[in-house]
């Protein structure tokens, strides 16, 4: 038997970038492949596997009761229609179909990102609306203590690098503004590696995605107050039936959560600070190519080396550069969303030893080739017209 990517003609990836989706999220670990495949030809009652999900969740998170979802994204739509609905099961059945209910969100305006998809849309998919707060860059708490009234269900924060990290609300002072007009606060922390501080600071609930640091099968974690629990795991007999986890996804959750309490994660940041050395020793002497040891935006205890090219002095572009690294094979990931500044950041929580080494030595290949230089608005259009077709003609007939 040939490996499963040649089997279906795929080319290898190593990924550089993080917990990125779009490429697999992360390496699932071994204690969670093992519990997905013992249960998959099982039959199991899946509200006592879930019950089991929430003791697991409760233990891991400091939480009341917690449930298992598809993904994060679908955590979000379920856990605003649970605190519209409660645990009504007329209102859970005519949902999207808000009427009559509390349906509306508030959102600080430097939360409204794109994870892959808009975070207002796993919100409106519920039946909700976004009551936006503050401007991009700045929200002030009398802006939040006004938008929050009668009608609003839920007031929703998100913690993630793409979200803007300077003058926003901090999440204690959001939750006890929220809280002293009974509304719910529910925290999209799908990429976040803290999983008791975000319930801690104030919040009803806090969302995770487990295919990310967990490393598990692809699924999400509800976590929090028992009563929101209850009525966003009821709306998988209404709206939640098309975001449907399987068994695999809650009990791979519930081995990882387990084998993340054991974690000896001293040891990772060990490892992973040698593939940082590795990489920066790579890069040491190309002119113009400045390589920095850089901390986690929003507090993660995970550090990444953030490559920057001097324009005129490196031997090509950071877009060029990534670009050559994501044309080869394997193709390498990395983290790209600073294009535009000239620097890229590698990302070492998610490869081996050998496969650090060849990123390496593609590094010091592409510094060689001297690839481009393609001005950055050429790169980005091209990127954009490439991306989301699967459609291609098949190898055998053409067509
Ligand atoms: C990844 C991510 C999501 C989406 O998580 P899925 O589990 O893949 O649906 C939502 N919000 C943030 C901040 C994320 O990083």
């Amino acid at each position: 038997m040939t490996d499963i990517l040649a089997r279906l003609g795929l080319r290898p990836v190593i990924n550089a970038s993080g917990t990125m989706t779009v490429i697999g999220a992360s390496s699932a670990r071994p204690e969670a492949i093992a519990a997905a495949a013992e249960i998959l030809p099982r039959f199991v009652e899946i509200d006592a596997l879930q019950r089991a999900a929430s003791r697991a969740i409760a233990r891991a998170c400091g939480a009341e009761a917690g449930f298992v979802t598809a993904s994060t994204a679908a955590a979000m739509t379920l856990a605003v229609a649970g605190a519209m609905t409660g645990l009504d099961r007329a209102a859970i059945a005519r949902l999207p179909d808000s009427a009559g209910l509390k349906n509306r969100v508030a959102l600080l305006a430097g939360h409204r990102i794109s994870y892959g998809a808009p975070v207002e849309q796993a919100v409106r998919l519920a039946g909700a609306e976004i009551v936006p707060v503050g401007q991009a860059t700045s929200a002030a708490e009398y802006e939040l203590a006004a938008a929050l009234d009668e009608r609003t269900a839920a007031a929703l924060y998100v913690v993630s690098h793409h979200a803007v990290q300077t003058g926003m609300i901090a999440l204690p002072r959001f939750a006890e503004i929220a809280r002293a007009r009974g509304v719910p606060v529910i925290v999209d922390a799908a990429a976040e590696y803290d999983l008791t501080g975000f319930l801690q600071a104030g919040a009803d609930l806090a969302l995770y995605s487990a295919h990310k640091f967990l490393r598990a099968p692809t699924a999400g974690i509800v976590a929090g107050r028992r009563d929101l629990v209850r009525a966003a795991y009821l709306q998988n007999g209404g709206i939640g039936r098309g975001m449907k986890v399987g068994k695999e996804g809650i009990a791979g959750t519930i081995a990882a959560l387990e084998a993340w309490a054991r974690t000896d994660h001293e040891a990772e940041r060990r490892r992973e600070r040698r593939l940082l050395g590795l990489w920066q020793g790579a890069l040491a002497g190309r002119a113009g190519v400045l390589a920095a040891i850089v901390a986690d935006p929003t507090g993660n205890p995970v550090e990444r080396l953030r490559v920057t090219l001097l324009p005129g002095e490196a031997a090509t572009t950071a877009w060029d550069l990534t670009s050559f690294l994501a044309a080869g094979t394997p193709s390498i990931a990395v983290r790209a969303e600073t294009l535009e500044h000239g620097c890229f950041e590698l990302d070492p929580c998610n490869l081996d030893a050998d496969e650090a080494r060849l990123v390496a030595e593609r590094l010091q290949a592409a510094l060689d080739a001297r690839p481009g230089p393609t001005p950055y608005a050429a790169w980005r259009s091209a990127r954009e017209a490439e991306i989301w077709d699967i459609d291609e003609p098949s190898p055998e007939t053409g067509r």
